[in-house]
C-alpha cells in the first residue's frame, strides 16, 4: 500500500453534505481510512431548524445533530478548519499547521453568510447572520432579552421564516427588502404577494422596494437605527441581515483549482476542474458549494443551495468516488426546496429562472392552499405548493420530463385556471452560473 492509499479519503466540511458523503461512501465498501474535517467544534447538524424550530425556542440548537445512519469509524477532525491545497503534495493544510495527506478528496464546505459591511455600521452589537448552529444560538438568547423591535433585512426564505418565528414570540418585527414582494426572487411577485398578505395578518412592518445604507449605533456601540436609501429611518435594536451566502472557497486560493466566490467547479461527475479546465481524478466536490453542469439543464453550470442537493449531490459524488473513471456517472438533479413560514408549508421543484407565466392548476391563492406551475416558452419548468403538495412529485416528473405548460390537465380536483405574468424582478449582476439560493 502506498503512502497516498494509508491516507485514505479526506472529506472538509463536517456538515450535511459531508457526513451524507462520508456515508455512502461507507455503504459502497469503502473499508479504508476516513478523515472528515470540520472548522466548526460540532458533529453535523441539521441547519433547516435553526431559522424555524430554533429561533422560535422550540427546539434548543444543540437537539439538531443529524443522525448518523451507518457506522462511520472515522477520524473525526472537529474545530479544525482547511486553509490550504497542495494538490501536487496531495495534502490538506490545516489551520493549526498541521498537514493532511489524502489519496482522495471530497470537498464539502458549503457557504457561509453574506454579512453586512463594516464600513456600513456592520460591527455594531445586535446584529446577526443566520447561518450555524452558534449563530442561531446567541440570536435566540438575544430575542429572548425581548427586543424592542427587531429589523430584517432580506425578504428571502430565512429573512421570512425569521420574521415569522419573531412574531409568534410576539416581537415588533420590520422587514426590508428591494423588491415588491417577499420571495420575489425565487417564486415572483404574484406568488410572493401572498407572504405579503401574510406579513400583514401577522402584524409585521413591510418596507418592499426599499435598501438600507447603513445602521447607526448609540455610545455603547449597540444598534440602534437604519437609514434607508430613500431617506426614512428605522428604530431597531436587533437586526437580522439575512441577505444570502457566498461559497466556503477562500481555502482553496492558490491550490489551482476553478474556484471563487459563486463555488467550485466540477464536472458532470462531480470531480473538480484544475484551472485549466482539466478534471481533478482524486478531487471531488458536492452540496452548496459545489457547481457543476447539470445535464437536466442542457450541461449548464449549476449551484443549488438546498439541503436535498446537499444529500443527492455527496452520495453521487462518493459513488463516483469509488468507481473507475470510465463508470463514473453525471450528477443530474431537479432542484427543490422546502419552507416553513406563516403556519404555510412551502415545497417547490424545479427552477423558475426566465418563467414568463404562472397558474395554479389546483386550489386558491385565496384560500392560501395551492399548488402554482410556472412554465417558460410554452414548458413547465417549476412548482410551488403552499399546503397543498399531494400532487408535486407529478409535476417534478413533469417538470424533469420537459412537458408543456401547464402539465396535467385532468386532475379530479383541478378547476379552471388563469395564466398570469410571475412578476420577476430584474436580474441582479450576470452569474457566471444559475444560482438556486436559500438565502
Ligand atoms: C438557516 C438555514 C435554513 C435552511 N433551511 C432550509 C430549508 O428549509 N430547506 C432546504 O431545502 N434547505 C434549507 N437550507 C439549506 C441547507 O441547509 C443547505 O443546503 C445545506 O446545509 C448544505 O449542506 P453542505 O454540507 O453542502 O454545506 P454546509 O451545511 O454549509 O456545511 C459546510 C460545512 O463546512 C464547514 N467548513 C467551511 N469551510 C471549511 C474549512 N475551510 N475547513 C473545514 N470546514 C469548513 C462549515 O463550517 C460547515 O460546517 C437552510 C440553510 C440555512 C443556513
Amino acid at each position: 500500500m502506498s503512502a497516498a492509499q494509508a491516507a485514505g479519503i479526506v472529506v472538509v466540511g463536517a456538515s450535511l453534505a459531508g457526513l451524507r458523503g462520508a456515508e455512502a461512501l461507507r455503504r459502497a465498501g469503502y473499508g479504508g481510512r476516513l478523515t472528515i474535517v470540520g472548522d466548526e467544534p460540532h458533529r453535523p447538524y441539521d441547519r433547516p431548524p435553526l431559522s424555524k424550530h430554533v429561533l422560535s425556542g422550540e427546539l434548543a440548537p444543540n437537539a439538531t445533530e443529524l443522525p448518523e445512519l451507518v457506522a462511520l469509524d472515522a477520524d473525526w477532525r472537529l474545530g479544525h478548519a482547511a486553509v490550504a491545497l497542495d494538490r501536487a503534495a496531495r495534502t490538506i493544510r490545516l489551520r493549526d499547521g498541521t498537514d493532511l495527506a489524502y489519496e482522495r478528496l471530497l470537498i464539502a464546505t458549503g457557504a457561509q453568510a453574506r454579512p453586512w459591511p463594516d464600513a456600513a455600521g456592520g460591527g455594531l452589537a445586535n446584529i446577526f447572520t443566520l447561518r450555524g448552529r452558534d449563530d442561531a444560538a446567541r440570536l435566540r438568547t438575544a430575542l429572548a432579552e425581548t427586543p424592542r423591535r427587531v429589523l430584517i433585512v432580506g425578504a428571502g426564505l430565512i429573512g421570512c421564516e425569521a420574521v415569522s418565528c419573531c412574531r409568534d414570540l410576539g416581537l415588533p418585527v420590520t422587514l426590508v427588502d428591494p423588491n415588491p414582494t417577499p420571495l420575489a426572487r425565487s417564486l415572483g411577485t404574484w406568488v410572493g404577494g401572498v407572504i405579503t398578505e401574510c406579513l400583514k395578518e401577522a402584524g409585521a412592518t413591510f418596507h418592499a422596494g426599499a435598501q438600507v445604507l447603513r445602521f447607526e449605533g448609540d455610545a455603547s456601540g449597540r444598534v440602534v437605527r437604519a437609514h434607508l436609501a430613500d431617506g426614512r429611518a428605522v428604530e431597531a435594536d436587533l437586526v437580522i441581515v439575512a441577505l444570502g451566502a457566498t461559497r466556503a472557497t477562500d481555502w482553496l486560493s492558490g491550490a489551482g483549482l476553478m474556484a471563487d466566490a459563486g463555488g467550485v467547479t466540477c464536472d458532470g461527475a462531480c470531480r473538480v476542474l484544475g484551472a485549466d479546465g482539466t478534471p481533478c481524478p482524486d478531487i471531488y466536490a458536492a452540496g452548496d458549494v459545489a457547481r457543476w453542469p447539470n445535464p437536466l439543464y442542457g450541461g449548464r453550470l449549476m449551484s443549488v443551495e438546498h439541503w436535498g442537493n446537499a444529500v443527492a449531490q455527496a452520495e453521487h459524488a462518493a459513488r463516483n468516488m469509488l468507481a473507475p473513471a470510465e463508470a463514473q456517472q453525471a450528477y443530474r438533479h431537479l432542484p427543490a426546496f422546502w419552507s416553513s413560514q406563516f403556519g404555510i408549508n412551502i415545497k417547490a421543484v424545479g427552477l423558475t429562472e426566465g418563467a414568463d407565466t404562472v397558474a395554479i392548476v389546483q386550489g386558491s391563492r385565496a384560500s392560501r392552499r395551492f399548488l402554482a406551475v410556472y412554465g417558460r416558452a410554452g414548458r413547465s419548468i417549476a412548482a410551488v405548493s403552499f399546503d397543498q403538495a399531494r400532487w408535486l412529485p407529478a409535476y417534478a416528473e413533469a417538470i424533469t420530463g420537459g412537458q408543456a405548460f401547464p402539465p396535467i390537465r385532468d386532475a379530479s380536483d383541478q378547476g379552471a385556471f388563469t395564466p398570469m405574468a410571475p412578476g420577476f424582478p430584474p436580474p441582479r449582476a450576470a452569474s457566471t452560473h444559475i444560482e438556486a439560493r436559500h438565502g
